[in-house]
Order: C-alpha cells, then structure tokens, then sequence
C-alpha cells in the first residue's frame, strides 16, 4: 500500500476560520490524507489565513512565509486569500489561493497538487469530523456571513451575506459532537441573534417534529442535549430576552458573549452598530435579576474615529455601571476597505493606547470585585487540563482560550473534559482558585 499523502495546516484568526479549517481538514483526512504537524514531514503545507485586522494580515503573511521557506508547497485560503494579489507580491512562490469558505477549491487545488491515495479509507474519518480543539469541547458554526455594515468592519466585504445552515443540520453536527464525547459546544457566527433571518427562519424537520431555523428554537433543542452550550456573538436584540429562562432552566450556560464595542450613542452610530439604539443597561438588569449568576462577556474598540474624551467617559461610566463580567478592549484600527477609514477627526495613537490602558485598568477592578464575590460559592467546573502542579478548569461563566479559569490542587482524580462541582476558596483579578468539595 502507497504511503498516505501528507497535508501540513496553519489555521490562524478567529474560531469561524477555525471551523472552516476543521471542515477542510475532516474532508482530507475522509479521502484518505493524513495529516502530520512539522512542515518538514509534510507534501504540502495549507495555510488559513485571517485578513480582519491589520496585525492579522501581516501575521497571515509571515505564516505564509515561514511556510515557504520551511517547506515550500504553500496553498493560502481564509479572509485574506481575497487578495490574492496582494499574497502574490509578497510572496510570488504561493501554488494557489482560494478565499474563505471556498471548500471545494481548496479541496480540488489539493487534488491537483498532490493527488488523493487510490483507495480512500473513508471509514477511518470519525463521524463527528475532526477536531482541532481538544477533545472535550468543539465551536459549532451556524451561519457564515454577515447583512450588517459596521463602518470598522470588512466581514461583509470578506464572506458576504449572512448564510443559516439549516437547524436540522446543525443540530446533527450537534449530536454528532455528543456522541463523539464532547461536553461543551460553543455556537458561533457573525451574528447568533440574526440566525435564519435570511432564509425567513425556514422550518425543518428534526426527530419528527417541525423547527425553525431561528436562535430559540436551536437553543431549547441543544439544551435538551445534556452538555454545556455557550453562546457567542449575540446582538442584544428584544428576542435575546428569551433565552433568559433558558438559562435559568440551566437548558444553556448562564452566559453572554456580546460585542457591544461601545457605549456613546454618538460613538455607536458612527460604528453603524446593530441593535445600537436598545436601552442595554436596562436589559443587563433586568437579565441579571432573571438569572444572578450571569456572565456577561463583551469586545469594545478605544480610539474610533471622532471618540471625544467625553464619549470615552461615557463608555468607563457605563462600564463601572453595567458591572460585566469579561471585558476585552481593542485600540481602533485602520483596516483596509472599511468605510471607517473616511470618517473625521482620526483619534491619535498615544491618545488611543492612553484610553485602552485605562479603560483595561477600570474593567480589571469590576472584574476583580466581581470574581470575589463567588468566594464560598460552588461552582461546576469543566476541567481542561491536569498538570502536575495543578488542574486548569473553567466555569460555567469563562469561555476557552479568551476568559479566566478556575485552578484546583492536584492530586484531584479528576481529568480533562469531566465536570465537578467545587468550593471557591479564593479570587485574583480574573481568575478563581477553588478546591474538591
Ligand atoms: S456585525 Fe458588524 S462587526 Fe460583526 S461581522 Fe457584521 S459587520 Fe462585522
């Protein structure tokens, strides 16, 4: 038998290409490639790369780079494969690139290149794909795209209109991950809260019952499925107010993750934000009244074009108001095509990096009084890794990779993806440290 060709895969930016990393990946390894982890043992090297920001594009760049010189049979795809002229100047040895969610190109240039082993071992492919996030929790994607046009933002540009895949579908990804032993499912997509909007929440069929491609339906169906489901990306539009009782039937983790980027209405109509002109301060009241124990995660960007010292102000005062839970911060900028770019009254650098230093510093104390407050509580905790000075577990409120963790004593007989309840012994300034109860 002909040794399986070798594919080597660099997957960079942000969970959605992770996704699609995943999918192009499962396709290969279904035909029979395999997959190795040094570019040196590989035939050739796919690089997915990430265009959103600046620092992304040049991190993409050097990737491919880095590439080349170590193997040197490169294909690029992902957000910045769109420009693919650009790629080329830099970097004129590329074989081949194919933009985002471009599958079947990515598969068939690989076919061209390095073509698949005569007899594909199609059964040696798990049914749940392969994942490239450990074995206890995976991201499911429910939509591509985008129908919003923030002015900072190039998706729409990038990966067009929003796209649902129907909720039967999803919802047998979803199982399938179960099955496979995954404890903990976090959607994701551009923008949860739109999902099936564009396909006028169409109705499937799902175990003989109808459904509707729509966020609340999808959420009470995955809350059936006995794991953790965590939601991404959710504008907080009215309907969000349904998944409150969800979360307090524990049907969904008590979590938000909602990228509000701002608070100055001047600042958010600049922004050309979905769902801008909803009175959030209010709806966190009255969710947490719902629901206490709630996390609530959000992104805001600093320095937007025309942000005055008062919209800043604005933005610490709703913050120290709002009290969430996770906050990260991004200094405004400048990304090739957004409509952004053409806006007044540019905000200078060290003014910009002056606010993100301060709006960082208030949010680490709400984080700090926040987190001491579950001092004493138990919590349920889903443990990621043991190591032997301790294990790395996380709670219902911290999402993987971007939130804190919980860390426990060793010794505990306890491993990676299993879920313990645990008394919090003591609080930092965003991470906890509990012990067995
Ligand atoms: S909601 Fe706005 S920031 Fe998010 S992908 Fe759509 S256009 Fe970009």
């Amino acid at each position: 038998m002909k040794p399986s060709p070798k594919i080597g895969l660099v997957s960079l930016g942000c969970p959605k290409a992770l996704v699609d990393s995943e999918r192009i990946i499962s396709r290969l390894q279904a035909e029979g490639y395999s997959t190795v982890s040094t570019y040196e043992g590989a035939d050739l090297v796919v690089v997915n790369t990430c265009g959103f920001l600046n620092s992304a594009r040049e991190e993409s760049l050097s990737a491919i780079g880095e590439a080349l010189a170590k193997n040197g049979r490169v294909i690029v795809t992902g957000c910045l494969g769109t420009e693919a002229d650009f790629i080329k100047a830099k970097h004129p040895r590329v074989l081949a690139i194919t933009g985002p969610q471009q599958y079947d190109t990515v598969i068939s240039t690989v076919h061209d290149l390095l073509p698949p082993p005569h007899e594909p071992f199609l059964d040696l492919i798990p049914p749940q794909g392969i994942k490239l996030t450990p074995h206890h929790y995976a991201y499911l994607k429910i939509s591509e795209g985008c129908n919003h046009r923030c002015s900072f933002c190039i998706i729409p540009k990038l990966r067009g209109a929003l796209v649902s895949r129907p909720v039967n579908e999803v919802l047998k990804e979803a199982e399938k991950l179960v099955a496979s032993g995954v404890q903990e499912i976090l959607v994701i997509s551009q923008d949860t809260s739109a999902y099936g909007v564009d396909i006028n929440y169409a109705e499937f069929k799902w175990k003989n019952l109808p459904i509707a491609t729509r966020m609340t339906p999808l959420c009470r169906a995955l809350g059936k499925l006995g794991v953790w489901i965590r939601l991404h990306y959710v504008y907080p539009y009215p309907h969000v107010d349904e998944l409150i009782p969800l979360m307090g039937d524990k049907q969904l983790l008590p979590y938000l993750d909602i990228p509000f980027q701002h608070a100055s209405p001047r600042v958010l109509k600049a922004m050309k934000r979905p769902a801008a002109e909803i009175k959030t301060l209010e709806r966190i009241f009255a969710w947490r009244k719902e629901v206490p124990e709630l996390t609530i995660r959000s992104t805001f960007i600093v320095g937007f074009p025309g942000e005055t010292e008062e919209d800043f102000q604005y933005l610490l005062e709703w913050l120290e108001e709002a009290e969430l839970d996770r906050v990260g911060c991004f200094r405004y900028e400048a990304v090739s095509g957004a409509a952004a770019n053409k806006l007044p009254n540019a905000v200078p650098k060290e003014i910009s990096e002056r606010r993100w230093h301060q709006l960082m510093a208030t949010q680490k104390k709400i984080s700090e009084r926040r987190l001491s407050q579950r001092v004493g509580q138990k919590i349920d905790v889903i443990v990621d890794s043991v190591r032997s000075n301790n294990i790395v577990a996380r709670s219902k409120g911290d999402a993987p990779e971007i939130d804190g963790k919980v860390f426990l004593p060793p010794g505990i007989n306890l491993s990676p993806g299993d879920i313990s309840t645990v008394q919090v012994e003591r609080s930092g300034e965003y991470d906890l440290w509990a012990v067995p109860i």
